[in-house]
């Protein structure tokens, strides 16, 4: 669940948002005053931050200013009544990443907030994921499922499967497989690889990996 953080003044708008964002599944905090705006925003857990521009305290710039000063790539949406370019400019020179002006529809919000959030979700977190036909290997957090169900790898066990994927549907020599996983060291003539290839197999599927007679393997 995605978590937004609303730093605005006007009760009415708070809650109207607030009231929005629960019934589309969302998170809310919310913060009053500038200030307390930035200090939520640091205390992190935040995944969007809307700003209004005209607050009691700082004005939305500054806190804009701030948060961006201290490190939070959060992404921001500024709120404001302002319809000048000069807010605009100085919203998005300032870091925010988008500009709703008031007054806005709902509908409207919510679609910047769903293409900001889908624009934060790091491009990396899908790059770092080798997936084919219900196999998925988590190159990061080094965790394997099939078909859904979390299955456990040893580190060799994940080393030869993630070669296996990153070569889809090429035969893989057994020596290619033991100097890639097992390093040079490893006797030509050892079955190690048709050993983890078993292993791999049983937890798997028997049928995603290929055996080519003399040759091989090869992932389905
Ligand atoms: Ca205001």
């Amino acid at each position: 669940m995605s978590t937004i953080l609303i730093v605005e003044d006007e009760a009415r708008i708070v809650s109207f948002l607030v009231k929005g964002l629960t019934a589309e599944g969302f998170a809310t905090r919310t913060a009053g005053r500038g200030l307390d705006g930035i200090e939520l925003a640091l205390q992190g857990g935040i995944d969007l931050i809307l700003l209004d521009v005209g607050l009691p305290d700082l004005d939305g710039f500054e806190v804009l200013e701030s948060i961006r000063g201290q490190g939070v790539a959060t992404p921001i949406i500024m709120l404001t009544a302002k319809t000048s370019t000069r807010d605009r400019v100085a919203g998005l020179e300032g870091g925010a990443d988008d500009y709703v002006p008031k007054p806005f529809s709902f509908q409207e919000l919510l679609a910047r907030i769903r293409l900001r959030l889908r624009d934060a979700t790091p491009a990396a977190a899908e790059a770092h994921i080798l997936e084919r036909k219900g196999v998925a290997l988590d190159l990061l957090t080094r965790r394997v499922r099939v078909d859904g169900d979390w299955v456990d790898l040893s580190t060799r066990e994940f080393a030869l499967a993630e070669l296996l994927m990153r070569h889809p549907g090429q035969v893989l020599s057994r020596e290619q497989l033991l100097s890639n996983v097992w390093g040079l060291d490893f006797d030509p003539g050892s079955n190690v690889v048709d050993v983890y290839i078993k292993y791999l197999r049983a937890k798997l599927g028997a049928d995603r990996i290929e055996t080519i007679r003399g040759t091989g393997y090869r992932l389905l």
